[in-house]
């Protein structure tokens, strides 16, 4: 773990090694807790948090999904990245974990006397798929696991307590030799990587699935406007499991794991088995714009 100075807890900046809880905090017992990941990128003109409102908007909605009535204002959670990032002095690119979590006081499934607290972390962090799989892509199986089903989760919540079905998926992939699992709904469409979206290229067209089944994702977004702007044509449609297999190029999208190539699924390779030409297009403007070369972007980036 890179080890930064400083946590933001309940409004005060403390040391990394202090930002600590109690064994009986209700989270740690029961899973339910929202969080965002969010990333900062030293651009030409120093650091600056991409989209940060668009995250702190979808913590804000997590948390009013899930029942937790947060114990701090927006803007003051807003304003505890900002003071982060300042007060830690980065010098490489940041991703950032704010989480509203439900803390020591009161146990038992009934949550909603537990204290809620706050906390926003960060820390340099490389490549979530490596930068190998920025560049050639990543080996994917389709996972045994179904992605969290909207009759008895909240799939628009970014809640702990979807992530271990996300964490059971990776754990099969990654014991199974690939990287990143691609888990299908429960009607056998490809739902979401564990965390990140879809999105394929077949015959010119750049096709993601509907968010049904997904995560709500800024990312996802932000490679839709991309396409626009590059008039690529686009369809948010079901994508089976065969259509993959194939596709011209697939690629997962996420904070986290920025635009990885899909170079194949189940062994079968994807397309040339390399990074595609669509998928290089629409990664390097990611970059631009996530780095502050884009002006009409600009607007995402908070500068510290
Ligand atoms: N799906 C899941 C399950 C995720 O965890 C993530 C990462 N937050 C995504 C999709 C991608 O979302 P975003 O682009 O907003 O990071």
């Amino acid at each position: 773990m890179n080890e930064a100075k400083y946590i933001w807890m309940d409004g005060e900046l403390i040391d990394w090694k202090d930002a600590k809880v109690h064994i009986l905090t209700h989270t740690v017992h029961y899973g339910n807790a929202v969080f965002e990941g969010t990333r900062a990128y030293q651009t030409e003109d120093g650091l600056a948090i991409f989209r940060l409102d668009d995250h702190c908007k979808r913590l804000f909605n997590s948390a009013k999904i899930v029942a937790i009535k947060p114990n701090m204002d927006y803007e003051t959670v807003r304003q505890a990245h900002i003071e982060v990032l300042r007060s830690n002095g980065f010098t490489g690119n940041v991703y950032m974990r704010p989480l509203i979590f439900l803390g020591y006081g009161q146990m038992g499934v009934h949550h909603v006397k537990a204290p809620v607290r706050t906390a926003v972390a960060a820390w340099e962090w490389g490549a979530y798929l490596g930068d190998e799989g920025l560049e050639n892509g990543i080996k994917v199986c389709t996972s045994s696991i179904t992605r969290n089903p909207n009759r008895s989760t909240f799939g628009k919540a970014k809640a702990a307590a979807n992530y271990l079905n996300s964490q059971m998926a990776k754990y099969e992939a990654i014991e199974n030799g690939f990287e990143e699992a691609l888990m299908l709904d429960e009607n056998g469409f490809a739902a979401e990587g564990t965390g990140e979206c879809l999105f394929i290229v077949r015959d010119g067209v750049l096709i993601s699935p509907p968010n049904d089944n997904s995560l709500e994702s800024i990312t996802q977004d932000t490679i839709l406007e991309l396409a626009k702007d590059a008039n690529i044509p686009i369809e948010r449609r079901n994508i089976t499991r065969d259509e993959i297999y194939i596709c011209d190029e697939a690629f997962f999208t996420g904070t986290a794991a920025e635009v990885t190539p899909i170079n194949s699924l189940d062994h079968r390779v994807v397309g040339n088995g390399a990074r595609g030409p669509m998928t290089e297009q629409l990664q390097s403007a990611y970059f631009d714009v996530v780095f502050g070369r884009n002006e009409k972007y600009k607007h995402y980036l908070t500068y510290i």
